[in-house]
């Protein structure tokens, strides 16, 4: 019984070792909840929106920037939700957070997500702090 276990998870750590980390395996790593929107009269409200900064490491102020470039509509944050002026649909929220991994969060040389954003003079740069390699951010 003992020796098989072992031989268990000598196999996952073999497995482990043979698979090469991808960028879907990153981002499952993350694990971020499905967005949850509430459309009020001309708004929509992204209830849980303050947990997709907080997963990704990000600025609060600078994720809510991306989704109103992508979106071309205007949006504030209000006590932890955010507010968009508009009613973009449900698949928009989850395609753009999906958009917005490939682009500033999933490191396109080694596929980790441990990485940083710098804004410097308008230029966003990727800092990889897996394997250190800067890249731009869209
Ligand atoms: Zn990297």
């Amino acid at each position: 019984m003992n020796q098989s276990k072992e031989d268990y998870s000598a196999l996952l750590a073999r497995i482990r070792q043979v698979r090469p980390e991808s960028a879907s395996q990153s981002e499952d790593r993350l694990k971020l909840p499905a967005p949850r929107t509430m459309v009020s009269g001309k708004k929509t409200f992204w209830i849980n929106y303050m947990e997709f900064p907080t997963i990704l490491r990000r600025d609060p102020d600078e994720f809510l920037n991306y989704f109103r470039s992508q979106l071309a509509i205007n949006a504030s944050l209000e006590n932890g939700r955010a507010i968009f002026m508009g009613r973009p649909d449900k698949q928009s929220f989850s395609a753009l957070i999906q958009r917005y991994l490939k682009d500033r969060v999933i490191c396109p040389v080694c596929g980790s997500p441990d990485t940083k954003l710098e804004k410097n003079k308008q230029v966003l740069t990727l800092l990889c702090e897996a394997c250190g390699a800067r890249s731009a951010a869209k």
